[in-house]
């Protein structure tokens, strides 16, 4: 195998994310902001803390990025081969399809994404930040990480707002606290990014929608078919299942039982 093989587009991303984190931590750390003052002042349990803060989110980053998103199976297991036989059981005619890439049986709300090359359950979007897809196993861990990443980019915020000084001549300032000026600003842009990114996540996961569905449903055979969401069960339902696994049940169940509910609320 050739050595330049090594760097996947995964591999990058993933150094260019590690080196850009302990870098703006460093520009923070050797400017005179607030982290400083509170060394001088000997209380280390604040510049401990965020530096916690920092290493934590880059954790979770790491293992979002590097976690199954919830590929289906090429091979059907034992169990979903029980799944299957269940699924085809409902009476109801749920458009279930072979995906065209990889030939497997897509379970309700699957998407085969071409960067992965696999079908994803409950598919929400191919993060390129992350490079790897956002799915039905990691998609309450990239939530988590949204909002841990975002106290995180705040909090740096502040830090490095507390370092800067403006002061002429112009030429002298940009020497002292052009690094500085630039991490604020770099700063105020991905905390821009991850506070817009968690609240539309906030918002698709209480209504139980995917990113994919939400700008998709008129391409979705089974969304166009219904004028509401089907998976619906309302918010505090929604976020329970989302991040607990409660209440259980299978997507095809619920889409069943909704068309079931159609039906009757119809013939009334
Ligand atoms: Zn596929
Ligand atoms: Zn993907």
């Amino acid at each position: 195998m050739a050595p330049w093989a090594l760097f996947t587009p995964g591999v990058l991303v993933r150094t260019g994310h590690t080196v850009l984190t302990w870098g703006i931590t460093l520009v923070l750390f050797l400017h005179d902001t607030a982290l400083r003052q509170w060394e001088e002042q000997g209380d280390l349990l604040l510049p401990l803390t965020f530096l916690l803060l920092v290493l934590g989110s880059l954790l979770l980053y790491l293992t979002v990025s590097l976690m199954d998103p919830g590929y289906v199976n090429v091979l059907p297991q034992p169990q979903e081969e029980a799944k299957e036989e269940q699924t085809a059981m409902v009476p109801q005619a749920i458009p279930l399809r072979r995906c065209g890439y990889c030939m497997v049986l897509q379970p309700l709300r699957a998407r085969h994404c071409r960067e992965c090359r696999r079908c994803v359950r409950r598919y929400d979007h191919h993060c390129p930040w992350m490079e790897n897809c956002v799915g039905e196993r990691n998609h309450p861990l990239f939530v988590a990480y949204l909002a841990l990443q975002l106290v995180v980019l705040l909090w740096a915020l502040y830090l490095a707002w507390s370092g800067l000084r403006f002061f002429q001549p112009w030429g002298l300032w940009l020497r002292s606290s052009g690094l500085l000026f630039a991490t604020f600003l770099l700063l105020s842009l991905f905390s821009l990014v991850a506070g817009l990114l968690l609240a539309s996540h906030l918002y698709l996961v209480a209504s139980n929608t995917t990113t994919w569905e939400f700008i998709s449903s008129h391409r979705i055979a089974y969304l166009r078919q219904r004028p509401g969401n089907p998976f619906d069960r309302g918010l505090t339902r929604n976020l329970a299942h989302f991040f607990c696994g409660w209440p259980p049940g299978s997507w095809e169940t619920l889409w069943a039982e909704d068309e079931e509910e159609e039906g009757s609320s119809q013939a009334v």
